[in-house]
């Protein structure tokens, strides 16, 4: 390469998953005899590259919170493989999983429960530099400001007890815990749904603005994909554990493929008061992921149906550029 020439930016893998399978065991009876399974996460593929966001989104129950657990190995997969920076995570033993995980964080969607309330928010933000013994502890309390000020939140604020904070203030108190450790990849599981929609958009801006300022990648977790509009480059639709739609976020808003996809678009309201959406309504309720319907997954629910999608799972093709969808009838 030239010297002159700068090089772009970095747009390789941070994350790739290879075929993700998550079941977990159900006993069932009064000496728990009934064994059955949830396939919370069957069989699934995707990449996520170096400084974007990819938006999962489904409805509750679809499997995606899971995915981004089992991405962090907070919990085991049953089967498959979750790459970060190339590096196989479950080849990795305990001391090398511990030093990986300071570059892989997660911002729950409830704040509170990740905060300890009997200690001030300065201690629990500087928390997972002392447990990971990271730099002088002379320099925390600078460092606590810092990341604070980033958050739109004030000095004083590490003084005080999670009780103290509003929700939109406590979901910026565990944004700025997330980044701590200056991690690379973060989980944002659901970071806004329990906020109120004007709080959302702060928050929304602060995560996008971190972003550009940290290089940051984030898997964004939502049931909503009104949500995850503006702040995901792509995103990916989950249906019963499985990934159905993934393709540029502006891609998906302007000709979703999948008729589940077009269901949950056509639920989002337009802010113009002189357009008019047809709303597809879905028949019957998702099904239980213990009793997974054969064939097409979606196919009791889909008003296109046809024997084929009652037999045959569609696999997760490429129909056009990098758009994909699992449906026969999409060509
Ligand atoms: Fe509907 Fe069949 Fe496509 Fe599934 S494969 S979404 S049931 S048309």
């Amino acid at each position: 390469m030239n010297p002159n020439q700068q090089a772009g930016p970095d747009t390789s893998d941070i994350i790739r998953i290879e075929n993700l399978v998550k079941y977990f065991a159900v006993r069932r009876g009064v000496f728990g005899e009934k064994k059955n399974q949830v396939k919370a996460v069957d069989d699934i593929s995707f990449n996520i590259k170096k400084g974007e966001t990819l938006g999962l989104v489904g409805e509750s129950g679809c499997g995606k919170t899971t995915t981004g657990r089992v991405i962090l190995r907070l919990i085991e997969p049953t089967s498959g493989s979750v790459f970060f920076e190339d590096e196989n995570l479950s080849e990795l033993n305990k001391r090398e999983m511990k030093e990986i995980r300071q570059d892989m964080q997660i911002i729950f969607q409830d704040p509170c429960s990740a905060l300890n309330p009997r200690m001030t928010v300065g201690t629990t933000i500087a928390e997972s530099l002392r447990i990971n013994k990271v730099g002088d502890p002379n320099n925390y309390r600078d460092i606590v400001f810092e990341l604070l000020k980033k958050v739109g939140l004030r000095d004083f604020h590490s003084n005080r007890y999670p009780h103290e904070f509003s929700g939109g203030q406590l979901q910026r108190i565990g944004i700025a815990r997330a980044l701590i450790l200056k991690p690379k990849f973060i989980v944002c599981d659901e970071p806004v749904s329990a906020l109120d929609v004007s709080v959302q958009s702060q928050v929304l801006n602060i995560l996008k603005d971190l972003q550009e300022e940290f290089g940051l990648t984030y898997l964004f977790i939502a049931h909503n994909l009104a949500v995850v509009e503006h702040i995901s480059d792509r995103v990916a639709v989950m249906y019963l554990g499985k990934i159905i739609e993934l393709a540029d976020g502006d891609d998906l808003y302007m000709n979703p493929l999948h008729p589940y996809t077009q269901a949950l678009m056509s639920a989002i309201p337009i802010p113009d008061p002189t357009l008019e959406r047809r709303r597809v309504i879905l028949e019957g309720d998702v099904p239980s992921s213990e009793d997974i319907p054969s064939g097409c997954r979606f196919h009791q629910r889909c008003a296109i149906a046809v024997d084929q999608c009652k037999i045959e799972s569609p696999p997760l093709v490429e129909k056009d550029h990098q758009h994909k969808v699992a449906c026969w009838l999409v060509t």
